[in-house]
C-alpha cells in the first residue's frame, strides 16, 4: 500500500506540470494549437495548452489527451507562440493610460515605471481608457536622491524626493509604498566628476533598503560608476542595477582603448580587469541588471553605417552585458521609454535584440522580458510566467521566437486578466 502510493506520488510528480482534462473547468478559457513558452526559462512545449478560469491561469501542458469541456471558450493560436505578456521594467512617461495601450496592443501587458512625478501618479488610476485596454502599470514614483542630486540637475526636481538623513531616506521609502508604490528607485548619480552631484551616501541607502525589505519592495538604483557600485550598491545590498555600469578611463586609458584592435577585450581584460571581478561580485550577491541598452545604443545599434568609434561604443556596451550574463548574473528587460525620445512604446524588440546580441539565447531573452522582468518589478508571484495560479495575461504571436525573435513583433492577439484586449481574427 506504501508502495503504491509512492508510485502514485511519482508519478504525479513526473507528471509536472501536465493538464488533466478532469481539471478543465467548464466555464475555462482554453488556449490551443500553438507552441508554449511559458517564461520560466524551461523548453518549449511543442503542442501546448493554457487553460485560464476568471483572471488566472488554472493548467499549462501538453494538448495531446485533454479534452476540453464544450462549455469552455477556446482561442486557436494558429500554430504561432503562445507566451506571457512582456514587460517592460524600466520605463518613465508611462502614467497615461493611453500611452500604456499603446503598449497593449503591442502586447507589452505591464509597463513599470521607475521615475515619475508625484502629481501624474493618480494616472496610474483613472483615465479616458478602460482597465481592460491599457498595460498594467505599476510605479516607484519620485526617485531617491540626495538634495540637489540627479535627476534634479537633468529633468527637473519633480521626478526628485530629496532626503538629506537615514531617518528621511526611511520616511520617504514608507511613504511612498504606503501610497501604492511597487518598489524604490535610488539615483547614485554624481555627474561630471569635475563638477559633481551630491549622492547619497551608504547610510542613506542602508536606510531605504532595510525599510523597504521590511515591507516586501525592491530596491532599484540608477548607478553607472562601477566605485560606486563597490561602495554602496554591494554593502548596502541594493536589489537591482539600473543601465549597465562600465569602467571609468582616465584619457590617456581611452586612447589606448580606441587604438585597440579589439576594444572591448583591451578595455575588460588589459585596461580594467578589475571590473569583471566587481561585476562576480554583483552576480554572487544575486543582484540583476537592468541593462537599458537600447537607450543607450539603440540608435547606433541600428544604424548601418556606424563609425569605428559608434562601433566602439556599441561593443563596448554590449560586451558589458555579455560579460555579466556569462558570470552568470540575471538580466531583466527595460528599454528606458520616456526618457530617450528614440525608444519607442510597443514592443521592446531593440532591447531584445541587444540581449540577443550580448549573448542571451532567445529563450532567456524571453526570461528576462517575462519572469525577470516581474520579479524587478516586484509582482514575481503574481505576473511573468504562465504557470497556475499567475494572472492571466498571455500573448499570441505569429511564429517561433525562438528561432526568429521578430515574430515578438507580430503580435496577434493580447489577452489581459483572462480577457481578450486585442486579436487580428
Ligand atoms: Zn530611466
Amino acid at each position: 500500500m506504501r508502495y503504491k502510493l509512492c508510485v502514485t506520488l511519482l508519478l504525479i510528480a513526473l507528471a509536472g506540470c501536465a493538464v488533466d482534462s478532469t481539471r478543465v473547468p467548464a466555464d475555462a478559457l482554453v488556449i490551443r494549437n500553438g507552441t508554449v513558452i511559458d517564461g520560466t526559462g524551461n523548453e518549449p512545449i511543442a503542442d501546448g495548452i493554457v487553460v485560464v478560469q476568471g483572471d488566472r491561469i488554472v493548467a499549462v501542458g501538453e494538448a495531446v489527451g485533454i479534452e476540453i469541456p464544450p462549455s469552455a471558450g477556446v482561442f486557436d493560436a494558429g500554430g504561432g507562440a503562445i507566451m506571457p505578456g512582456v514587460i517592460n521594467a524600466h520605463t518613465h512617461s508611462t502614467a497615461e493610460p493611453a500611452v500604456r495601450r499603446a503598449f497593449l496592443t503591442d502586447g507589452v501587458t505591464t509597463v513599470c515605471n521607475v521615475g515619475t512625478s508625484i502629481d501624474r501618479l493618480s494616472r496610474f488610476e483613472e483615465g479616458s481608457v478602460p482597465e481592460g485596454l491599457s498595460a498594467r502599470g505599476f510605479w516607484a514614483g519620485p526617485i531617491i536622491t540626495a538634495p540637489g542630486g540627479y535627476p534634479g540637475p537633468v529633468y527637473g526636481s519633480q521626478f526628485s524626493y530629496e532626503v538629506a538623513t537615514p531617518e528621511e531616506a526611511r520616511d520617504a521609502v514608507a511613504g511612498l509604498l504606503d501610497g501604492g508604490a511597487s518598489m524604490v528607485k535610488i539615483a547614485l548619480a554624481p555627474g561630471d566628476p569635475r563638477d559633481p552631484w551630491p549622492i547619497l551616501d551608504l547610510r542613506q541607502v542602508q536606510a531605504i533598503v532595510e525599510e523597504a525589505h521590511s515591507r516586501g519592495a525592491l530596491v532599484r538604483a540608477h548607478v553607472f560608476e562601477p566605485y560606486l557600485v563597490e561602495d554602496i550598491v554591494l554593502p548596502a545590498a541594493v536589489d537591482v542595477i539600473e543601465h549597465s555600469p562600465f569602467p571609468i578611463l582616465s584619457a590617456e586609458e581611452e586612447t589606448s582603448v580606441l587604438q585597440s584592435d579589439d576594444p572591448p577585450t583591451e578595455l575588460f581584460d588589459i585596461v580594467a580587469p578589475e571590473f569583471e571581478r566587481l561585476l562576480a561580485r554583483v552576480v554572487e550577491q544575486g543582484i540583476v541588471m537592468v541593462p537599458t541598452l537600447d537607450a543607450h545604443i539603440g540608435t547606433l545599434y541600428e544604424k548601418t553605417d556606424r563609425s569605428r568609434v559608434e562601433q566602439i561604443v556599441v561593443d563596448v556596451h554590449v560586451e558589458a552585458v555579455r560579460r555579466f550574463h556569462a558570470l552568470g548574473g540575471a538580466l531583466a528587460l527595460g528599454d528606458d521609454y520616456g526618457a530617450n525620445p528614440d525608444v519607442e512604446s510597443g514592443m521592446p524588440l531593440t532591447e531584445m535584440k541587444l540581449l540577443l546580441a550580448a549573448g542571451l539565447t532567445p529563450l532567456q531573452v524571453i526570461e528576462a522580458s517575462t519572469r525577470n522582468a516581474a520579479f524587478v518589478c516586484g509582482q514575481g508571484d503574481r505576473l511573468g510566467t504562465l504557470e497556475p495560479g499567475k494572472l492571466a495575461d498571455i500573448i499570441i504571436v505569429d511564429g517561433n521566437p525562438l528561432t526568429d525573435l521578430d515574430a515578438m513583433d507580430r503580435v496577434l492577439a493580447v489577452i489581459k486578466g483572462g480577457e481578450l484586449a486585442r486579436s487580428a481574427n
